[in-house]
């Protein structure tokens, strides 16, 4: 299959195109750097800095995840833009690439979009389904903007797919990369009262569950990308020290956190008892069902 995605130089993306080109397919990787882009993906994979620069390839699948990171700088209105413009205005460059493909009836038959955990806000130790009504706060109104601008692909006969994903764990990347420094020393804890529910997914289990998405045309709509057990913030942060062997009783007291992240420090202060309802009821199967599981593989311990 030919598939063209965004973000493919990031880190869920690398790896996704490493084992879709394992699988055979076809790459088409859209990014700000393609010569970059290029040497780092693997050999064949074409690039281009714009989504309709793919026009004459047809791609027959589209995965999107680009986006300004959101929790590299506070959220300022000006940030709080770019992160909402550096998603919406790619995935409006797919909703076009679609149109003008349909009119060539060669239109993608799927379009798997990223969005996040933060499509339901703050929702305190409720378990949360794909059913349920999100809080309307800023991580809300971002991932709702994305996930609308990628509903337009199926006016033109594309099949949706919207990626609810939770924080994705490996150590070359994300958020554990950057908490394995300080729990090393020994220095790591919980955030505030810990009781906020951090929804996690390994990498290897979040890219073969958009491979498998893309694989079954009778899926649609959104899908919660995190494991079926999800920890509080205190368990996780607990764990994470256990399998270092180190200590974890520091803690960083919700107040100064505001202090120093403004808004962001919703991220860690809050979160949502996120489940994999759809994926399990479609017969995904976690290969790292549990945070034990998933951080004995990648811590090696
Ligand atoms: P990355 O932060 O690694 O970024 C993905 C890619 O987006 C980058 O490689 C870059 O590609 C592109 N990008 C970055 N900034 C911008 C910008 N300002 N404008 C346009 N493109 C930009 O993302 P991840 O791989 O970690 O995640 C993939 C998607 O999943 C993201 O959209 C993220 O929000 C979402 N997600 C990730 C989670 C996680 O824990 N990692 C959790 C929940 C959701 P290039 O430089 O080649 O243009």
């Amino acid at each position: 299959m030919r598939v063209l995605i965004t973000g493919g130089t990031g880190f869920v993306g690398k790896r996704l195109c490493q084992r879709l080109a394992q699988a055979g397919h076809e790459l088409l990787v859209v990014s700000r750097s393609p010569d970059k882009a290029r040497e780092m993906l693997p050999q064949g994979t074409q690039t281009a800095s714009s989504v309709l620069d793919f026009v004459e390839q047809a791609p027959e699948a589209i995965v999107n995840l680009a986006g300004e990171s959101i929790a590299g700088k506070r959220w300022s209105e000006e940030q709080k833009q770019r992160l909402i413009d550096s998603r919406v205005n790619i995935t409006q460059d797919i909703v076009n690439l679609c149109a003008r493909l349909a009119q060539q009836q060669k239109v993608p038959k799927v379009l798997v979009s990223g969005s996040a955990m933060g499509y339901y806000g703050a929702q305190g130790d409720k378990k949360v389904t794909e059913e349920t009504p999100p809080n309307d706060e800023f991580a809300h109104r971002l991932c709702k903007r994305w996930e609308d601008t990628a509903r337009q692909a199926a006016q033109h006969g594309v099949r949706v797919v919207l990626l609810r994903t939770g924080l994705v764990l490996e150590k070359d990347g994300g958020t554990l990369a950057q908490m394995l420094p300080p729990f090393k020393l020994g220095l790591g804890g919980r955030f505030g009262d810990g009781k906020q529910f951090m929804p996690w997914i390994h990498r290897e289990d979040h890219v073969r569950s958009i491979e498998f998405l893309l694989e079954r045309d009778d899926l649609e709509g959104p899908f919660n990308a995190s494991a079926p057990e999800p920890v509080t913030n205190d368990t996780f942060t607990t764990k994470v020290a256990e399998h270092l062997h180190r200590p974890s009783f520091m803690w960083v007291p919700g107040p100064a956190l505001k202090i120093a992240l403004g808004e962001m420090s919703r991220l860690l202060l809050t979160g949502a008892d996120m489940r994999p309802a759809k994926l399990e009821a479609a017969g995904f199967r976690f290969d790292y069902p549990t945070l034990d599981s998933a951080l004995s593989a990648i811590l090696g311990d």
